[in-house]
Parts: structure tokens; C-alpha cells; sequence
């Protein structure tokens, strides 16, 4: 059940916690000589003690300003609210890499708000956020959040006076551990460690190259999109519904009405679950319309139920765990994808069939 959200190692006094990643699922280990029994990793881990989910007030989809929408994944809601939120004399907490690690860190500096933009898929690092959040509210701080739905409700649970906190979270239809992420980079060669995840054509690459020949993914993304590498948790994610636990929460537009130019560029779409959300989307500059919700919610499977387990993923990762390459063992999982995939990208090497847009894939940057 584990989701790696840390909030029992951040809450444990004797440092009697540690979660240990197996690449295939988390798992918190408590180490009984440090124990005093207290029992406050217990109450605190929202697996356990599931926090309140509410009901959505209101829904729309839209973008920000074109600069900001280029640089974000959707249509750059995020970071604008992120902005706006400084601007407005906050501090942020969110997920960025730092030296090849996804963690959170908190800031009143609009550069690491732009370190935050894009999504990583992979599972971030919430140790010490907490704690962070915590005692910068206790200073009278205003701070959001934003991260997974999972983070979000184990920050719920960790603090008590929330008044001046803020939380979005990213709908999310699963995370893949970081060793996995680590070990596929690793056998890539790759050597830079500021990679991107999603690219838009409007923001032109910037000094970022794909790792993948044209117009096919990369394996790691192919795992990814095919639901096959998440930890075990996230196949009973309890999030994956339309009620949700934080303030605001933001995704993909997709299945929108919108014309095809702006579906390419990228649409946000957003739900707020009570006033500090709608707030949120208020105080910031954002093109809004109005959005279908049983058509958002057709075309978002995560809005009602987890990513189901597939079959294959037993066959994946025995290899992995046999010290196997991911190239080797996404081949003798998927196999049919895999032979798909090198054929196009052969057909498209030899011209015989034209690239198309790949919004997503690991892009590097060039050093
Ligand atoms: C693992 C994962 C799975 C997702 N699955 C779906 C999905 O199934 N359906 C859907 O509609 N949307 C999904 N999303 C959300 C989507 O990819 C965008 O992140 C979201 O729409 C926000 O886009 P934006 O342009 O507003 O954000 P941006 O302006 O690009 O900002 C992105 C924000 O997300 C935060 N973030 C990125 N990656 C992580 C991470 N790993 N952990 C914590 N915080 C992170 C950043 O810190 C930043 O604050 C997923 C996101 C992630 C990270």
C-alpha cells in the first residue's frame, strides 16, 4: 500500500523510519532498537488514515499567457498560479531535480519556479517538505503546495493549523519508482542530467534533443504511457476519482472542444474542490472556458478509476529483477509494442513514412 509519500519518516523523532524502494513497490521499514512506539507513523499515513475527499465546486480548461503555456506541460496553469502566488508575497513548495534526485523544495525565488515547470514521470521526493511547510507557516507564511495527490494528503495529515496553506494536485495516472528511471538513463548513455519529459513544438526545443530517433518514443516512455512500470500502489491509487483531497486540482484538457492550434500548444484543465482553489485560479492570469465534465472525465480515465495493472508488467520486471537491461525486458514484456515501434522508426528513417508529433519522450540538454 505503500506510496512512498515519506510523512512517516518526516513525522518519526528517533529517525526509526526509512521507506525502501525495491524498484517495484515502496515499503516503510521501521527499525524496532529506535522505536519508541508512539504510534504517530501510523496516524499520519494516509493509506492508514485516508483523509476526507471532497466533491468538485467548479471545472474549466484554458491556458496561460503564450510564454508561460510554451514551457508547461498542459496549458501552464501551474506554473502561472505558481507565479502569481509569489508575486503575491507566498512561498512554493514543489518538485524539481536537483543533481538527478526529484524533491520537493520551497522557495520565494521566481527562477526555481521555473526549475518546478514540466512534469517528470517518474515518483518525487517529499522528504523534509514537510517539516519545511511547517515551520514556515508557523511564521505566518502563506505556502502552496503542489505535487502528486498522494503528497498532497500526506502534507493534510501532517499539518494542523492550515489556514495560510494552498495545495494543488496534478492528476496522475501513476509514478514509476527513480531507481527505474535511473537504471534506463544509465544504459542510454546519457549523461546530462536536466532531461525533460514533454516537449512542445512552440517551445522550440530550446537546447533540449530527443533522445529517441524521430517520430517514435523512447522505451522509457513507452513503459511509461502503457502503464506498465508504476510501483504497486498506484494500480489502487485512491485518488483516481472525481472527488479529490486538495484545494485545487490540474491536468490534461483532453478530449477538448477547443480548436486543433490550441489543443497542439497545450490545454489545462482544472478543478476546484472548495474557495482557497477557486481563489487560486482568480488571483492569476488565465485564458477560461468552459468544459464538458462527462467529456473531461471519458477521455481521463484517472478522474474515475486507477490504471489497471497489466498482465505483462510480472514479465517486465522478474527481468529487471534479474539484473536484465529495460530495453530487454520492456522487449519480452511488450513485445508486440516493442517490434511496432523499431519498425516505424525504421520506415521513417527510410522515408517511407512521415514523422509525426511526439509530444512526449526524454529530451536532453545539449551541454
Ligand atoms: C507522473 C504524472 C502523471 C500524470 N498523469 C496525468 C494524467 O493521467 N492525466 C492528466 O490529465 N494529467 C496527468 N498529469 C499532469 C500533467 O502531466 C501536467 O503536469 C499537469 O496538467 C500540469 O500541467 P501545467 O502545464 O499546468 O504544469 P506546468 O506548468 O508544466 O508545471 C508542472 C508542475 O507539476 C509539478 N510536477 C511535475 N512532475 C512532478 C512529480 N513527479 N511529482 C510532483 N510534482 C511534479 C512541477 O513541480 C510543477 O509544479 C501527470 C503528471 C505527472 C507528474
Amino acid at each position: 500500500m505503500c506510496t512512498g509519500c515519506m510523512a512517516c519518516v518526516d513525522v518519526c523523532s528517533t529517525r526509526a523510519i526509512i521507506v525502501h524502494d525495491d524498484i517495484e513497490s515502496y515499503n516503510a521499514v521501521i527499525d524496532n532498537e529506535l522505536c519508541l512506539g508512539c504510534n504517530l507513523c501510523e496516524k499520519i499515513c494516509p493509506q492508514n488514515n485516508p483523509v476526507e475527499k471532497k466533491e468538485p465546486l467548479g471545472w474549466l480548461q484554458g491556458w496561460a499567457k503564450d510564454e508561460i503555456r510554451c514551457r508547461g506541460t498542459s496549458g501552464g496553469f501551474t506554473t502561472a498560479i505558481m507565479l502569481s502566488f509569489l508575486k503575491n508575497g507566498g512561498m512554493v513548495c514543489a518538485c524539481q531535480c536537483v543533481n538527478g534526485e526529484y524533491i520537493y523544495k520551497l522557495t520565494d525565488k521566481e527562477y526555481d519556479i521555473w526549475r518546478y515547470t514540466g512534469s517528470k514521470y517518474v515518483k518525487s521526493n517529499p522528504t523534509g517538505a514537510y517539516k519545511s511547510i511547517e515551520t514556515c507557516l508557523s511564521m505566518g507564511k502563506r505556502i502552496l503546495f503542489v505535487g502528486l495527490p498522494c503528497h498532497v494528503a500526506a502534507l493534510k495529515k501532517y499539518i494542523k493549523n492550515a489556514i495560510n496553506l494552498y495545495t494543488i494536485e496534478l492528476i496522475c495516472h501513476g509514478t514509476p519508482s527513480p531507481r527505474l528511471l535511473k537504471k534506463y538513463i544509465r544504459e542510454t548513455g546519457i549523461i546530462s542530467e536536466d532531461i525533460k519529459f514533454r516537449n512542445k513544438e512552440c517551445y522550440n526545443n530550446n537546447g533540449y534533443a530527443c533522445i529517441s530517433s524521430k517520430g517514435v518514443l523512447d522505451y522509457y516512455t513507452l513503459a511509461f504511457l502503457d502503464g506498465l512500470i508504476f510501483t504497486r500502489n498506484c494500480y489502487k491509487c485512491q485518488y483516481a476519482q472525481i472527488e479529490r483531497i486538495g484545494d485545487l486540482m490540474l491536468g490534461d484538457s483532453w478530449g477538448s472542444d477547443l480548436p486543433k492550434e490550441e489543443i497542439k500548444k497545450g490545454i489545462s484543465l482544472a478543478f476546484y474542490q472548495n474557495t482557497k482553489g477557486k481563489e487560486l485560479l482568480d488571483k492569476t492570469e488565465l485564458y477560461r472556458f468552459d468544459v464538458d465534465l462527462e467529456k473531461a472525465k471519458r477521455f481521463n480515465h484517472q478522474l474515475n478509476e486507477p490504471t489497471k495493472k497489466p498482465k505483462q508488467r510480472k514479465i517486465f520486471f522478474n527481468m529487471i529483477n534479474k539484473n536484465r537491461k529495460f530495453k530487454t525486458a520492456l522487449k519480452r514484456a511488450l513485445p508486440k509494442e516493442y517490434f511496432k515501434r523499431n519498425v516505424k522508426s525504421m520506415l521513417i528513417k527510410l522515408r517511407i513514412k512521415k514523422p509525426t508529433d511526439m509530444p512526449y519522450g526524454i529530451w536532453v540538454k545539449n551541454n
